[in-house]
């Protein structure tokens, strides 16, 4: 019988998953793999991303628990890599590493004081606020100040934005949305969302299905520069022509434009930030307002002319600016990983963990004094960048794992003599106070949401403080 492989994958979301879902169903049982996530609870971004009427999306997760049955897998909730443990500590107990933490930082638009004026946010915050992720609960959003908000980007995650902050709350109050967000939102004054983009209509990159999701929202109108999109449109003819999805889009969009109604969303094409316009804080010190320089009254923008190749245009500033009133701008311009932990090689110009299908050089490992018998992988958006789908996920987490299987494959399992004991990382951890929420503890935080939830008409009503979670697993408080 061939010896037991151990695989640590750090991260629980889709791309971990999969990558665990390949490599146990393929490896006839000689693998055993524990998989690391920070918070209590797995699933990533298909709990904290996808949007919460976005039901069938998360219909993923099944096949995630089916995962966790395997008798060769352990989670390991609660559990920071990088922090609670190093990189270097868990090659000491794994033959191979897999990354899949993903990205939990954003791109900024370089605008001055855009990270201290109240009003500015990322995307990915106020989507993790309304998905009920703790890092955000706290979150300093006013949705009272202002009737109107700008989100900076012309894709999926922009439209998601848009969409909770339009839809009627009837619509939403029976989602998983939290009852923290339903209770925000039900107060909101916001009436317009305009989402800029710098390029025009031929260069978005939201898909067709979340765009009719903005046009069956009741009493929404979209506003556009119909003579804008009307020479767009003829400009790139031939274009279109050959770009079935594209032209389908298209003429969705061209047929939607309407005239006023109570809500009114835009795409403003071929805009970008500018600068942002902002009332000084008061002069009585308030220290709700401590650590900002500003309040966001406005957002002046630039137009911009497309230069080169229809498919690929560049956009090019012209001096020619408007200013919106607005006191809520969103970032949507896309997610960024980071390193964890020095022993991760990093490409800090793609912000991605350098890979050849999903393998990390060896010899780039030792350069971070990191050896493994089997080697370091990586997979999801932190192997390939910040953006996908969970089908594009699940792929690219397959073809990390058949990287996995060929390098057992062909590693003489002499070499793959897994140096500690399967326990002795669970007594690393209980030796720093760290308790670690299984599967099966996540499976009781769940049934207790969906009780919850059921209370409410909701299919569940998420915990959102690590606190909580942990107490109802009766674990204390400051593991
Ligand atoms: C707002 C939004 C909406 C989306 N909507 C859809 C949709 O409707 N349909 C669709 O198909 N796709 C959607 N996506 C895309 C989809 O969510 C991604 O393709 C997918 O989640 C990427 O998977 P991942 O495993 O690489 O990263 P993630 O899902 O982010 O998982 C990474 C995990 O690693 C954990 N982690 C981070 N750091 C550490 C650490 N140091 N130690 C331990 N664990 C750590 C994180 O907590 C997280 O659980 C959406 C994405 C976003 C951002």
């Amino acid at each position: 019988m061939s010896a037991l492989r151990r695989l640590a994958i750090v991260g629980s979301g889709p791309a971990g998953f999969y990558t665990a879902a390949r490599v146990l169903g393929r490896s006839a049982g000689n693998v055993a793999i524990d998989m690391f996530e920070s918070l209590p609870i797995p699933h990533g971004l298909v709990r904290y991303g996808v949007a919460p009427d976005h039901p069938e999306v998360k219909i993923v997760i099944n096949r995630f628990d089916e995962v966790a049955t395997n008798p060769h897998f352990r989670f390991f909730g609660n559990v920071t890599i990088g922090q609670d443990v190093s990189v270097a500590e868990l090659a000491q107990h794994y033959d191979g590493i897999v990354l899949a933490y993903g990205a939990s930082q954003d791109k900024t638009l370089g605008l001055d004081q855009e990270t201290t004026t109240k009003g500015v946010l990322s995307a990915r915050s106020f989507v993790g606020w309304y998905n009920g992720h703790p890092d955000y609960q706290d979150l300093d959003l006013d949705l009272t100040n202002t009737d109107t908000a700008v989100v900076v980007g012309h894709g999926n995650v922009a439209l998601d934005v848009a969409r909770v902050l339009l839809s009627p709350i009837d619509r939403l109050a029976t989602t998983d949305i939290t009852a923290q967000a339903l209770d925000t939102l039900r107060t909101s004054r916001i009436r317009h969302v305009h989402l800029l983009g710098r390029r025009g209509p031929l260069q978005v990159q939201f898909t067709t299905k979340e765009l009719r999701e903005m046009f069956s929202i009741a009493n929404l109108a979209l506003r556009t520069d119909l003579p804008l999109l009307t020479r767009e449109l003829e400009r790139g003819k031939a274009h279109i022509a050959s770009r079935r999805p594209l032209k389908r889009l298209l003429d969705l969009l061209y047929k939607q434009v309407r005239s006023e109604l109570p809500k009114t969303w835009s795409l403003d094409f071929l805009t970008s930030p500018q600068a942002l316009v902002t009332a000084p804080p008061p002069t009585l010190s308030d220290p709700a307002l401590e650590p900002y320089t500003g309040t966001l009254t406005g957002l002046t923008v630039c137009h911009n002319t497309l230069e080169g190749p229809v498919e690929s245009p560049r956009a090019i500033a012209t001096d020619q600016t408007h200013t919106i009133e607005t006191g809520l701008l969103l970032r949507s311009i896309g997610y960024r990983s980071e390193a964890v932990d020095p022993s991760v090689p990093f490409d800090t110009r793609h912000h991605i963990v350098p890979n050849s299908q999903g393998r990390v050089d060896p010899a780039l490992l030792a350069a971070h004094h990191c050896t493994l018998p089997l080697g370091m992988y990586v997979s999801g958006w932190l192997k390939r960048g910040p953006s996908g789908v969970i089908v594009s996920t699940m792929s690219d987490a397959f073809e990390t794992a058949e990287a996995i299987l060929s390098d057992i494959d062909q590693s003489p399992s002499s070499d793959l003599v897994p140096s500690t004991p399967s326990s002795s990382i669970l007594e690393l951890l209980r030796a720093r106070g760290k308790v670690p929420v299984t599967y099966a503890d996540w499976k009781r935080i769940e049934k207790y949401e969906f009780a919850q939830g059921q209370l409410q008409g909701k299919p569940r009503e998420k915990l959102t403080r690590v606190e909580d979670m942990l107490q109802t697993l009766q674990l204390p408080s400051s593991h």
